[in-house]
């Protein structure tokens, strides 16, 4: 239950405050990707720009990296790059107000331990002609403010799964409300969501964003994860990107990375995703070890996932790591799915190994 602290929010005296003119200036909200697999922001007031603006017009700026375990105290300051603009869906009257996606450098000038994003953007560079497309299907599940999932009988369980993936009706889904919200905000954000659904355990949801071409992946889920938090908040509920959030007869959350390049789209596709595939065979572990923590516990062989240690493919196989499918294997091009990586792996991270291993290292 939540407690009397936590309720804060008033919509209705808020709108009055939102509504004020902002005499020319906006407010830019700088996010960035911080140690724990989380996302941090702050603002900072600007002057509007007429045709608003674009990464390279913005100032870099910097935080308190001792603050978020992103540096030492004693060197403490870490920058913040902006590398892509969003139009802010919760400021959006008064001012042309934005989100600011960062990536992290150190004052040295070397990117920060976690920015993932520096090396995977060379990787979509080199390989840019060949037009990577991606698609993540990102699955969450939404807790209670003591942690247990939104919905559930206190100390127990609910009824098996079966009626809750895309469930319709009270006693199948909650906090539907959240999932429209963060769908809306998305799109108003400029994000290329795709869709949404409710999953196969209680409380468990997926969004999808894509597809996206290269290096835009990594920067449109990450801030729709962002807006994901920041929705939530509002509505008193957590986000878990938890692999298995439940033990036992649960499915876990997964992070199903849709990829295909402009070869395999085209007439005779498939055999270069047959040849791409194969190459993912020999670097299983490679991908495993960067495809999230604690994915053992979700990636046994059942509940739709294919085992840890052993590498698979199939056309319509859910068991299988790597998934073709039906449709693809019909029509002979299209595009593969991989269904390894967990729900809090960094997309950065999966898009550039995918590219290392399908299409070839680049020179750091
Ligand atoms: P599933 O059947 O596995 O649940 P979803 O519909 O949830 O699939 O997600 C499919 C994802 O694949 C979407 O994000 C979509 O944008 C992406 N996708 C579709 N076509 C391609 C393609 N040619 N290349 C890369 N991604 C693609
Ligand atoms: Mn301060
Ligand atoms: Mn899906
Ligand atoms: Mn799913
Ligand atoms: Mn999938």
């Amino acid at each position: 239950m939540a407690t009397r602290d936590s309720v804060i929010s008033n919509p209705l005296n808020l709108k009055k405050y939102l509504e004020l003119d902002q005499k020319g200036r906006i407010m830019a909200e700088y996010v960035w990707v911080d140690s724990e697999g989380g996302v941090r922001s702050k603002s900072r007031t600007l002057d509007a720009k007429k045709g608003g603006y674009q990464p390279s017009d913005l100032p870099v700026w910097n935080f308190d990296g001792s603050s978020t375990g992103q540096a030492p105290g004693d060197n403490s300051d870490v920058l913040l790059k902006p590398v892509a603009v969003f139009a802010d869906p919760f400021r959006t009257i008064g001012g042309d107000n934005i989100l600011v996606l960062c990536e992290c450098f150190n004052a040295d000038g070397t990117p920060n331990k976690f920015n993932h994003r520096h090396d995977a953007a060379k990787l979509m560079e080199a390989h840019a002609e060949q037009e990577p497309w991606f698609g993540l299907e990102q699955e969450y599940t939404l807790l209670n403010l003591n942690n247990y999932p939104y919905g559930w009988p206190e100390n127990g369980y609910p009824a098996p799964q079966g009626p809750y993936y895309c469930g319709v009706g009270a006693g199948k889904v909650v906090q539907r409300d959240i999932v429209d919200a963060h769908y809306k905000a998305c799109l108003y954000a400029g994000i290329k969501i795709s869709g949404t659904n409710a999953e196969v355990m209680p409380a468990q949801w997926e969004f999808q964003v894509g597809p996206c071409l290269g290096i835009e992946m990594g920067d449109h889920l990450w801030m729709a994860r962002f807006l994901l938090h920041r929705v939530a908040e509002e509505f008193g509920a957590k986000v878990s990107f938890d692999p298995k959030p439940i033990p036992g007869e649960w499915n876990g959350a997964g992070l199903h990375s849709n990829f295909s390049t402009k070869a395999m789209r085209a007439e005779g596709g498939m055999k270069a995703i047959e040849a791409a595939i194969k190459k993912l065979e020999g670097r299983h572990k490679e991908h495993i070890a960067v495809y999230g923590e604690g994915n053992e516990k979700r990636l046994t062989g059942r509940h739709e996932t294919g085992a840890i240690d052993s590498f698979s493919y199939g056309v319509a196989n859910r068991g299988a790591s790597i998934r073709i499918p039906r449709e693809v294997a019909a029509q002979g091009y299209g595009y593969f799915e991989d269904r390894r990586p967990a729900s809090n792996a960094d997309p950065y991270q999966i898009t550039g190994i995918i590219m290392e291993t399908c299409l070839g290292s680049v020179e750091s």
